[in-house]
Order: structure tokens, then C-alpha cells, then sequence
């Protein structure tokens, strides 16, 4: 088995964790019903398991070779990719007016967990495209729209996102490409982009690049900044195919992990300038790219818990196989499975800890976008945009940074036997570690939560999400089981460092910034911790109120509050104590 689609967790998450049960039940979602959702989660995982899930390591040693500016993906998938599309999970949330099937977006949260723990190589294309088609729908004229969004709501054509260059990472205010005004309305696109993901590849004929460049006109910095949509293929007049644009891919990058997805570096303009057309307004094109953004940012942080969820089944699969030492109590002439052993148990139950938890975490993102879009009335869609503006970057780096930490003990658990290819668990461990540095690092995501979503709404945002934590506590405190062991004094605790850390950091913003920016990092830290423990806690005490698995989810929201969630109050004094420590510490670093 290299992937089961974990359903009844998912299922489990998704009602009682994401309350998409409730949801429901007050008709946020039309004649939706749980066992629609059920049923395409469990032909998403079908495919994921079956289909996606063999191809993986064909992927990771055949990599994307790269010959006269042409890719050749791995044996099988642009197979797999043909049969993917056709199975409409390119258009599970897309507009319906377009050819998408306008799910919601929790359910699409499902789906994509399961076709990263497959292969996340494969479906870093489909997870761009999927942003692409939200920037176009939001931002693109109507001529745009009716000439490239069916095509890649159904998946004919592939998108990708075209933010990076050289001197322009982290700083995309940097970057240089020029667009100049032709003519006809279009513009001419010249410059470089690097790192770009699935930028030139063999699944589709035409691919259409979502490219940030400047005006000559144009303010310097963001502000200056505009979006382009550029073909790889112009279209005649009749839609089909025409001359190749100038673009073209240059070459393909050697890297650690995710062998099977094509990073390339992209050149425009060998021929005086590739035809690029106006997303939005001149000027606005980082209003845009963030549409495209958020939404891949939490598609990232899925793609975390999937990788999680897969290097924990593997681990899980091999500590119930391996024999090693005797636990007491054991015949002489016995062995024990490793997983009785206690230390490789407590690695098992952070990588599923984590991993749930992360999962929750998700998951209550897409239920917040999806009420900020579907809400009753402006006030309720309001305040759940701000709870998904404060939640995504929390879901994209706490999930991301889990991954590397779980699939690092997915190698652990399986010793010696972890550092060989043939495992997979070593693979998992190199896909993971690129998670954390894409689509906004790890770095920048806590410092976008602590400068930028901490005071959404002048902190009512961040008040309202800190009341709905300390609710499960209290409702955790009430059951009065003994099952939970500590928990509830733990995760309030952890709730409470969160809460102070919260008003420090904010105090600090308006002294000195740099403060707030020391701690960021253990901050989004503590905030994933002491939310996804109440998470945890919460899908506990559902399933002892249905009566559902609840030993299971109970000890596992006990072992996650009394070993994860403690540390909150060291990283609550980190944030608050260890700033100065960390700004005035240049000697140390001479
Ligand atoms: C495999 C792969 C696929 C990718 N796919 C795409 C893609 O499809 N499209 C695309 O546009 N890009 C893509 N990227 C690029 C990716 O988004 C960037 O690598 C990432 O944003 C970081 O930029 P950088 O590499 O220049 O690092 P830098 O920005 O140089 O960052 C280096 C370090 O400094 C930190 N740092 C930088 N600035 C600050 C600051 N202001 N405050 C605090 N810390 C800071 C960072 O957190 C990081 O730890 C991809 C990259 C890779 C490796």
C-alpha cells in the first residue's frame, strides 16, 4: 500500500472538525447534501490511491527531461493527467457558468489534500491552473474570459503563476519584466522568470502563464505592478490554436524533491516581445496575483497535510512490520513490532497529531472562504473573510512546516531502512521540504500574519477567532472525562499564550516593529498549536457526543494537548521575551 485515502478522517474533519455538518444543515450550500460530499471525496481518493499514488516514484526517478525546449513528463502521466481532467476534478469549485461543478471550496479541500499525498510532483500543475481560473474569474474582462476560462475549468489548457525572477523572490516588488502598450490593447512582455512550476510540460497544447510585469510608466515597487496573461499559443479567431508566442522555456531545474514537477526558467521576448493581454487594471496587478495567491497558499498548506498523512500511513504500516528488542513482559526467544516500543509510539502519535491537526487548521480555512462567499447576510461574509485572511497564512506555513517535521520521522520510524530510496519514505521527506519555502516562505507568512492579519479589522478578527478557541475549552472542561486526561488545563493554557502573545505583538506594532517581527515565526508557531489542539479536541468531543471512534479521537486530542500544545508557553515566551535577544545579537552572528 503506498496511499490510502484516509475517507473517515477526512469525513470526520470535514463535518465536525470544519462543522461542514452544520453548515449544511442551515442551507449554506443549496441541496447539498453530506452524501454528495462523501461520495465525491471517495472517488477523489479512488483516483488519488489508485491512479496518482503508483506513479509517484516513476515521477521522482524519471524526473521532467528537458530537450530542445520541450518536456517529457513521466511514463504514465500525461496519461493520468488526460484521465484526471476528464474526471472533472480540474472544475470541482469552478464556476458553473464556465463548466465547473461550484462546489465548495471545502470540498475541493478534501480532493487536493488527497492528490498531494499521492504525488505532490503531479498535482502542483493542476493546483496552479486552479488559481488561475479564481485571478481570471475575479479579475479578467469578459473577452478574456470567454476565450480561456472553459478551457482551463476543464483542464484542456494548464495555467501557471509567474511571480519570480532573479533579483525578485520574497521581494516581488523587484522584479523587472517589462510590459509595454502595443497597438491592438495587448502588450509586449520581455524579461526572465525563474523557478516556474509546470512551465513548459507535455500534459496540454497550450499553456497560458499568469505573468507579473512592469509598465515603463509604472511606479516602482508593488505598486508598480501589472497582470498579464500570456499564451504559449495564440489563439486565431476561431479559438483554435495559431503562432507560438515568444516564450519559451529556457531550461529545467535540477532540485531536491518533487522530481516529477517541472521547474523552469521562462524567457520572454527572444523575438521582440511576447503577446501578453491586461488582468485588472494597469498598475493593480498584486491585487490580482493575490486572488491567485491565497488560494494557492492554502492549497500549499494542504499539500503539507497530505504529504504528513502519507509519510504517517507508511510509518504507521512499517512500525506494525519491523521487529526489534522486547518490550517487558515478552517471551526471550521473542520479538517485538517496533511500534510497541514507546519512543517509536510517541513519534507515531506527533506524526498523526500533527498531521490532524493541520488538517483541521485547513480545513476550517475553506469553511471561512466558503462562508465569506456563501454567508446569510454582508456582516457574516465579512467576518468570515477576515477569519480566512487571518487563517491562511497559519494553514500554508504551520502545515508546511509540520510536513518537513513528520516526514522527518516518517524516516526515523523507519531507521536505516528510511535513508533508502526504495522505502518512499525518504522521497516524501525531499517533496516536503519545498512546501515551506513556495508560495511565500514560511518566513514571510508569519510575518504577513503578525503585521498584516493580526490587526485585520482592528483586531476584532483575531478577538473573534480567540472566543471560538476558548469555547471548546470551556466545552472540554464541562465533559468532565477523564479521557482527556490534562487537556483542558493544556489547551488553555496554550489558548491563554496565544491570547497574551496576541496583545504584545499587537502593542509592539505600534512601538517598534522590529519586535513583532523577531517573534513572528514562533508566533504563527503558537497559533497553529493551540488552534489546531482545540480542533482536535473539538472532532473529540463530537465523536463522544455520537458515540463514533471516540477513544481514538479523545487520546489523540489528549496526547496532542499534553505533548504538542504544552510548548505554547515557550513559544508565548519566546515571542515576548526572546525578541531582544534576537535584534541585538549581531556579535553573535560576526
Ligand atoms: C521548486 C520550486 C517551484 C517554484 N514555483 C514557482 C512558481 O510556479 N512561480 C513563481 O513565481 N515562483 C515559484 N517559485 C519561487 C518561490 O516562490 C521562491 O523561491 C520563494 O518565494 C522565495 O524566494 P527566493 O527563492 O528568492 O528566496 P529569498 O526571497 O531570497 O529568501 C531567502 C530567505 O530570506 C527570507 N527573507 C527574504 N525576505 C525577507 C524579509 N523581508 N523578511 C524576513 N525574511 C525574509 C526568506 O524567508 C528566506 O528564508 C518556486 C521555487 C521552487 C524552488
Amino acid at each position: 500500500m503506498i496511499y490510502q485515502a484516509p475517507l473517515a478522517d477526512i469525513g470526520f474533519a470535514l463535518r465536525h472538525g470544519a462543522s461542514l455538518a452544520g453548515a449544511i444543515e442551515q442551507g449554506l450550500f443549496g441541496d447539498l447534501t453530506l452524501e454528495d460530499v462523501d461520495a465525491v471525496v471517495a472517488e477523489a481518493g479512488r483516483f488519488a490511491s489508485e491512479v496518482l499514488a503508483p506513479l509517484n516514484r516513476i515521477g521522482d526517478t524519471f524526473g521532467t527531461p528537458f530537450k530542445d525546449g520541450v518536456v517529457t513528463t513521466a511514463p504514465g502521466w500525461k496519461e493520468a493527467y488526460r484521465d484526471w481532467r476528464m474526471g472533472g476534478w480540474n472544475a470541482v469549485t469552478a464556476p458553473a457558468e464556465w463548466g465547473g461543478q461550484a462546489l465548495p471550496q471545502i470540498v475541493n479541500a478534501a480532493c487536493t489534500e488527497m492528490w498531494h499525498a499521492a504525488s505532490v510532483g503531479f498535482a502542483n500543475g493542476p493546483m496552479l491552473t486552479m488559481a488561475a481560473i479564481d485571478a481570471l474569474h475575479a479579475h479578467g474582462t469578459e473577452a478574456l474570459k470567454r476565450t480561456y476560462l472553459d478551457k482551463l475549468v476543464s483542464g484542456e489548457w494548464m495555467g501557471t503563476m509567474q511571480l519570480t525572477e532573479p533579483q525578485a523572490g520574497s521581494d516581488v516588488g523587484a522584479l523587472r519584466t517589462r510590459a509595454e502598450r502595443a497597438a491592438d490593447g495587448s502588450y509586449r512582455i520581455t524579461g526572465q522568470k525563474i523557478f516556474i512550476t509546470y512551465g513548459e510540460h507535455d500534459f496540454t497544447d497550450n499553456i497560458i502563464h499568469f505573468v507579473l510585469a512592469r509598465l515603463p510608466d509604472g511606479p516602482p515597487g508593488t505598486r508598480g505592478i501589472s497582470l498579464f496573461l500570456v499564451p504559449k499559443f495564440l489563439l486565431k479567431a476561431d479559438g483554435s490554436l495559431g503562432a507560438r508566442n515568444d516564450v519559451r522555456a529556457h531550461s529545467v531545474e535540477h532540485k531536491l524533491g518533487i522530481h516529477g514537477s517541472p521547474t523552469c526558467t521562462m524567457i520572454f521576448g527572444d523575438a521582440g516581445g511576447a503577446t501578453g493581454f491586461l488582468i485588472g487594471e494597469e498598475n493593480a496587478g498584486m491585487a490580482c496575483m493575490f486572488t491567485m495567491m491565497n488560494r494557492a497558499r492554502l492549497a500549499v498548506g494542504l499539500q503539507g497535510v497530505g504529504i504528513a498523512e502519507c509519510a504517517t500511513q507508511r510509518a504507521l504500516a512499517y512500525a506494525r512490520e519491523r521487529r526489534q528488542g522486547r518490550v517487558a513482559g515478552m517471551k526471550a526467544t521473542e520479538m517485538s513490532p517496533i511500534i510497541a516500543h514507546l519512543d517509536v509510539k510517541r513519534m507515531l502519535l506527533s506524526m498523526r497529531g500533527m498531521t490532524q491537526a493541520a488538517r483541521a487548521i485547513c480545513y476550517a480555512t475553506a469553511m471561512a472562504l466558503d462562508r465569506s462567499e456563501r454567508g446569510a447576510d454582508k456582516a457574516a461574509r465579512q467576518a468570515a473573510y477576515e477569519l480566512a485572511s487571518l487563517l491562511t497564512p497559519v494553514a500554508k506555513a504551520f502545515s508546511t512546516d509540520i510536513a518537513n517535521e513528520v516526514t522527518s520521522l516518517g524516516v526515523q520510524v523507519h531507521g536505516g531502512m528510511g535513508y533508502i530510496e526504495e522505502t518512499g519514505a525518504a522521497q516524501l521527506f525531499r517533496d516536503a521540504r519545498i512546501a515551506s519555502i513556495y508560495e511565500g516562505t514560511n518566513g514571510i507568512q508569519a510575518i504577513d500574519l503578525v503585521t498584516r492579519k493580526l490587526p485585520l479589522a482592528g483586531g476584532a478578527a483575531i478577538k473573534a477567532h480567540l472566543g471560538e478557541l476558548r469555547g471548546i475549552v470551556e466545552a472540554l472542561n464541562a465533559s468532565n472525562d477523564p479521557a482527556f486526561g490534562w487537556a483542558p488545563v493544556r489547551l488553555g493554557d496554550a489558548v491563554e499564550s496565544l491570547s497574551r502573545a496576541t496583545s504584545w505583538l499587537l502593542a509592539q506594532l505600534d512601538k517598534d516593529t522590529d519586535f513583532a517581527l523577531a517573534g513572528a515565526t514562533p508566533y504563527l508557531r503558537l497559533f497553529g498549536l493551540a488552534t489546531g489542539g482545540c480542533l482536535l479536541a473539538k472532532e473529540a468531543l463530537a465523536a463522544l457526543r455520537l458515540g463514533a471512534d471516540s477513544v481514538g479521537r479523545a487520546a489523540l486530542a489528549r496526547f496532542f494537548a499534553e505533548n504538542c500544545a504544552v510548548q505554547a508557553g515557550a513559544l508565548e515566551r519566546t515571542v515576548v521575551e526572546g525578541a531582544p535577544g534576537v535584534i541585538g545579537a549581531d556579535a553573535a552572528l560576526a
